[in-house]
C-alpha cells in the first residue's frame, strides 16, 4: 500500500516526540533530521525537502513549541501543515461546463500511465453524476488501445466513439465532437497516444489535438510507482503542450510517495484524484490535507464516509438491518455484505483510513482475513439459489458437493453453516445489536 513506509517511519519519529514532556531545540532538530531522511527516502525531491524541513524549524520556533503546553503535538500540527502546503492546499475539483454546453478533456501521459483506465474511470464517475460522456479513441498506434476502450466504455454502458487507426486524431477528436453536438454528449474524454518517452511527435501530435477542438482540460496520468520520473514527466508535458491537472495512477501499489509529495510544488500542476487500482471504481479525489493526515497516520475517515456515501446502496444497507433484526438474515445478504465491504477496499481498506490503525495493524494477518472472505464468497457462491435463501435445505451430501465445487474441504462449509447459525442465532437475541463473537471469516 502506498505511503506505508514513510507514513510508519514518520509515525515513529513522533511518538518519539510526544515521549518526552517537554522538547529541546536539539530534540526538534533531531526529530526533523529524520524526517528529512524518511522525506528523501520516499523520493521526493531533494530542494523540496529541505525548504520543508527550513519551514517548520522556522515555525516551530516561532510557535514557541518549547514552551508550549504540548510541543509533540504542536510539532506534528506544523509538519501537517507542511506537508499540507507542499501539495496543493485545497482539492482542485474538475470543473465541467454547465450541462448545456460540451466540455473536453483530453487525456495525456506516458505509454503504461493508466490513460486509457483513466480516461474510463472519468467517464464513469462523471457518468454517475448525470453527464453524458462520450469515450473517444484516438490512440491510433497502440494496437491494443482502441479496443480496451471499447471495453471499459462497455462495462460502464458509456458511449464510445472510433473511427479506426487509419484517421488523424486531430480529425477522430474533432469528428467526435462534431457527434458529441449531434447527439447531446456533454462529455468528452479523449483518449490519446502515449510513447514510452516523451518525443517531439507526441507533442506535434498532442498540439494539433488541442487546436482541433475546444479543450478545456489536458489531464496527464503519471504512474506514481515512478517517482521522481513522474514528476520529471509533469514538467516535459506542462512545459510543451500545457497540462490543467495530475492525475496520479497506481497508488494502490507501494508507491514511496515522492510523486504526491513533490509534483504540485515542482510543476505548479494540482493532482486532481489518485488511481487507487485497476477496477474502474478505484478513482479517489485528491486532498492534500486528507492525504497528509494519512501520511502521518492520523488516517481520513472524511474520505471513508465519502467513499461509503458514493458505494453503498442505503436501501439495501437499511434491508439488511431490518433481516439482521428479524433473523431474516440469509446467505445471500451475507453476501451481499461482504461486496459492500469489498467496495470500500475490504477489510485492511478500511482500517487504513482509520486514525492511529497504521501501527496498530502491525502483526494483524489482513490477508489471511481477506483470503477466508474471498473463500467465503466461493463457498457461498457454490450453493443454489435456494439453499442461499433457506439454509436449511442443506444436507450432508449438498454439502459435500458445495465444497468441492468451491475446491475447499468440506469441514470449511461445516464450520461456515455453524458460524452462520450461530450469528442467526445471536442476531435474533439481541435484535441486530452486535455480538462479540467472530466473524464467518475471522479478524473479528
Ligand atoms: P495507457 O497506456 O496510458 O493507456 O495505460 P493503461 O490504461 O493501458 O494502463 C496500463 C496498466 O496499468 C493496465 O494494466 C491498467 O490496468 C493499469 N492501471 C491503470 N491505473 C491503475 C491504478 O490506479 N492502479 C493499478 N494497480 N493499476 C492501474
Amino acid at each position: 500500500m502506498a505511503f506505508e513506509s514513510l507514513s510508519e517511519r514518520l509515525s515513529t519519529i513522533f511518538q518519539g516526540l510526544s515521549g518526552k514532556g517537554k522538547l529541546s531545540e536539539d530534540d526538534v532538530n533531531l526529530a526533523l533530521k529524520e524526517v528529512r531522511m524518511a522525506l528523501l527516502e520516499a523520493d521526493v525531491n531533494f530542494k523540496l525537502v529541505k525548504d520543508f524541513v527550513a519551514k517548520v524549524k522556522e515555525k516551530a520556533i516561532g510557535e514557541e513549541v518549547f514552551s508550549s503546553l504540548s510541543p509533540a503535538q504542536t510539532v506534528i500540527k506544523i509538519v501537517k501543515e507542511e506537508l499540507t502546503a507542499m501539495m496543493g492546499e485545497e482539492n482542485t475539483e474538475l470543473k465541467l461546463r454547465p450541462q448545456s454546453e460540451i466540455t473536453v478533456l483530453m487525456m495525456v501521459g506516458l505509454q503504461g500511465a493508466g490513460k486509457t483506465t483513466t480516461a474510463a474511470k472519468l467517464a464513469g464517475k462523471f457518468q454517475k453524476m448525470h453527464r453524458k460522456p462520450l469515450l473517444v479513441a484516438c490512440d491510433i498506434y497502440r494496437p491494443a488501445a482502441i479496443e480496451q476502450l471499447r471495453v471499459n466504455a462497455e462495462k460502464l454502458s458509456i458511449p464510445f466513439f472510433s473511427l479506426g487507426n487509419q484517421i488523424k486524431p486531430e480529425e477522430i477528436a474533432q469528428r467526435a465532437y462534431e457527434e458529441a453536438k449531434e447527439k447531446g454528449y456533454n462529455l468528452l474524454i479523449l483518449d490519446t497516444a502515449g510513447r514510452l518517452q516523451i518525443d517531439d511527435a507526441l507533442m506535434q501530435e498532442l498540439k494539433r489535438m488541442k487546436a482541433a477542438v475546444p479543450v478545456d482540460w489536458t489531464i496527464l496520468t503519471v504512474d506514481a510507482m515512478t517517482g521522481q520520473e513522474a514528476v520529471n514527466v509533469s514538467q516535459s508535458f506542462s512545459e510543451d503542450i500545457g497540462v490543467d491537472g495530475v492525475i496520479l495512477t497506481k497508488c494502490d501499489g507501494d508507491t514511496r510517495g515522492g510523486a504526491a509529495l513533490s509534483i504540485k510544488a515542482m510543476t505548479g500542476q494540482p493532482i486532481l484524484f489518485l488511481g487507487m487500482g485497476e477496477k474502474l471504481s478505484e478513482l479517489e479525489p485528491f486532498y492534500p490535507d486528507r492525504m497528509a493526515g494519512r501520511i502521518l497516520g492520523m488516517g481520513d475517515v472524511l474520505s471513508l464516509i465519502e467513499k461509503a456515501q458514493s458505494e453503498i446502496d442505503e436501501e439495501k444497507a437499511r434491508e439488511s438491518v431490518r433481516k439482521l433484526s428479524k433473523g431474516q438474515f440469509n446467505y445471500d445478504d451475507f453476501m451481499e455484505q461482504m461486496n459492500q465491504l469489498q467496495k470500500l477496499g475490504g477489510i485492511a481498506g478500511i482500517l487504513k483510513m482509520l486514525p492511529g490503525m497504521n501501527k496498530a495493524m502491525q502483526g494483524i494477518d489482513l490477508e489471511d482475513s481477506e483470503k477466508k472472505m474471498k473463500q467465503v464468497k466461493c463457498i457461498i457462491q457454490s450453493m443454489t439459489f435456494k439453499e442461499r435463501a433457506n439454509p436449511k435445505l442443506m444436507n450432508p451430501s449438498r454439502k459435500k458437493r458445495i465444497a468441492s465445487g468451491a475446491g475447499v474441504d468440506i469441514s470449511e462449509v461445516n464450520k461456515l453453516v455453524k458460524q452462520f447459525e450461530e450469528m442467526q442465532k445471536m442476531m435474533k437475541q439481541f435484535g441486530g445489536g452486535r455480538g462479540k463473537h467472530g466473524s464467518p471469516f475471522g479478524g473479528g
